[in-house]
């Protein structure tokens, strides 16, 4: 008789097609799909932004047989497989959990992404896409009309309800900001600032970024709101373990495990 629970793979074609992961771009560590195979069925899913030994633990208390995570397994290069290595994979195996990551394609989904639901969470509406990388525009673009300060409180507060704080470069109390871009996670960078210079975008909302694009946004007259890593790259995880859920009638978990930054 076979059971009401999905198999991994029909969730896995089901999250491979939704996200388009034969055709978008990645980093080659990125490993988007199944990264691990468990026996079969999937009763239960736990999603998290990062595989971590927290990230396991959290999936296991939740009953979940599917982790969902952003940041893969492989994302620190290849790695001898001792420690705390060995010990997560044999998490794993004992209890027949399944990993599957998505990054960029998460990040750049128009209802699923990173991207689309931080602009939401933080009242901007996006009008185009921003941050390109090879053939894709990973993060969004918009107009606004809203004073800096109102955004950078706003950004504040959601960075502090994942574990996090915001850091800003300077601006005037009465700014506004008036062309938006946004790119989660390591949203800062030299390509980034040149993009946005060019476009004639006056704020940035990313995650993190090296100091140097701090200093550099000054000289460009562009103000940078860095959420945090970690915070801004929550919301793409979630949703994707709901459209499992409403799919597939399988409950899911978010197993927040904040880095800090
Ligand atoms: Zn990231």
């Amino acid at each position: 008789m076979r059971s009401s629970y999905p198999l991994l793979a029909e969730v896995a074609d089901f999250l491979d097609a939704t996200l388009r992961i034969g055709e978008i771009p990645d980093y080659p560590n990125a490993v988007n799909g199944v990264q691990v195979a468990n026996d079969g069925e999937i009763e239960r899913v736990a999603c998290a932004v990062d595989f971590s030994t927290a990230a396991i633990e959290g999936a296991i208390k939740a009953g979940a047989n599917l982790l969902i995570v952003h940041h893969g397994m492989f994302w620190g290069g290849v790695e001898p497989l001792t420690g705390h290595r060995r010990n997560r994979l044999r998490m794993l195996f004992t209890n027949d959990i399944a990993v599957y990551a998505a990054h960029l394609p998460l990040d750049v989904h128009p209802e699923l992404g990173n991207n689309v639901l931080l602009a939401q969470q933080l009242g901007l509406e996006p009008s185009g896409g921003f941050a390109r990388f090879q053939n894709i525009d990973v993060g969004v673009t918009g107009m606004s009309d809203v004073p800096t300060r109102t955004l950078a409180d706003r950004a504040r507060l959601f960075a502090e309800q994942h574990g996090g704080s915001l850091v800003s470069t300077p601006f005037d109390a009465n700014r506004v900001t008036r062309t938006w871009g946004m790119c989660t996670g390591a949203g800062a960078d030299s390509s980034t600032l040149r993009e946005a210079a060019r476009r004639g975008i006056d704020t940035l909302i990313v995650g993190e970024g090296p100091h140097h694009t701090a200093v550099e946004a000054r000289e460009l007259g562009i103000v940078i709101l860095y959420a945090g890593h970690y915070a801004t790259e929550t919301l793409g995880v979630r949703a994707l373990a709901d459209a499992i859920t409403t799919k597939f009638g399988i409950p899911s978990v978010f197993v927040d495990a904040p880095t800090g930054l």
